[in-house]
């Protein structure tokens, strides 16, 4: 798919790795729909996309909501007059032990609240946008691709088993799809991230971090700029279908 003038929609798109990704769809002529809670990084994203010449805008919407997204990709056909792409960005993290144990004593368990919160957004979100991209695309007649954004802790790391069960479970919907979705020139694939140096990582204790960065081949973070290459990589190529394009400086956790 050739990116000039299509109409890509990016969930957190307000910072972090969504602005990257916009910046760079921007960069090869990308209509923007880029969707956030936060209203200033929204308008510093839009901003810096329109530098580049190219249609943006923002669209303030909680992707856990189902009504919200459901008038949220009705309101960028609206706008744009069409949907080619949707980048499933929008994540949290709560981090905690699965249990804390003390003295053979268990004194903390991973909350429902720290459960909930994290598979509302990156699971259910990812669910409501994803279909209802499809949705209008397939309505619309009008070939694309969805990505979804993984992570290197989908296979499994201390204390984010809620967060790393959203991200197992995002590369799998995204097989799901390619394989439901084709027959509608609709592709899915994910990206599967190790660390980058967004806001979420950077917030890490300093000692925690250079631990991080030592225990990588690369032995230093990915650069948002490097995640983004990928989202435009996935959409440039029509062949890349159902797979999980891995971006981590070859750690393994
Ligand atoms: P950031 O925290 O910097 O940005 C996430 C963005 O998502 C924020 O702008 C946030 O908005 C928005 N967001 C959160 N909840 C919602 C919601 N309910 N509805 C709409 N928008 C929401 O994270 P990153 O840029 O670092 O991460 C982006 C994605 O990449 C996430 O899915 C993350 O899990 C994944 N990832 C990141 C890695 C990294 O090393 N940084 C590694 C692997 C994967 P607000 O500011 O208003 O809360």
């Amino acid at each position: 798919m050739e990116l000039k003038d299509k109409v890509i929609v990016v969930t957190g798109g307000g910072r972090g790795l969504g602005r990257a990704m916009a910046l760079e769809l921007a960069g090869k002529g990308a209509k923007l729909a880029l969707v956030d809670l936060d209203p200033n990084d929204l308008d510093t994203t839009v901003a810096q996309c329109a530098e580049l010449d190219v249609e943006a805008r923002s669209y303030i919407c909680n992707v856990t909501e189902e009504d919200a997204v459901e008038q949220l990709f009705k309101d960028v056909v609206a706008d744009f007059g069409t949907l080619n792409g949707l980048v499933n960005n929008a994540g949290i993290t709560r981090d905690g032990l699965f249990l804390k144990v003390k003295e053979g004593k268990v004194v903390g368990k991973m909350s429902m609240d720290q459960w909930n919160q994290v598979l509302n957004v990156n699971l259910t979100g990812t669910f409501l946008c994803g279909r209802e991209a499809a949705a209008q695309m397939i309505e619309l007649g009008s070939a694309g691709c969805i990505i979804n954004i993984s992570s290197i802790s989908r296979h499994g790391n201390m204390g984010q088993t809620n967060y790393t069960a959203t991200k197992a479970a995002v590369q799998a919907m995204a097989v799901t799809w390619a394989k439901e979705l084709a027959r509608y020139g609709i592709r899915a694939t994910s990206i599967a991230p190790g660390y980058i140096g967004t806001e979420m990582v950077m917030s890490m204790k300093p000692e925690a971090l250079d631990k991080i960065a030592a225990g990588i081949p690369a032995k230093r973070l990915g650069k948002p700029e490097e995640i983004a290459r990928a989202v435009s990589f996935i959409f440039e190529n029509d062949y890349v279908n159902g797979r999980c394009i891995e971006v981590d400086g070859a750690l393994r956790i």
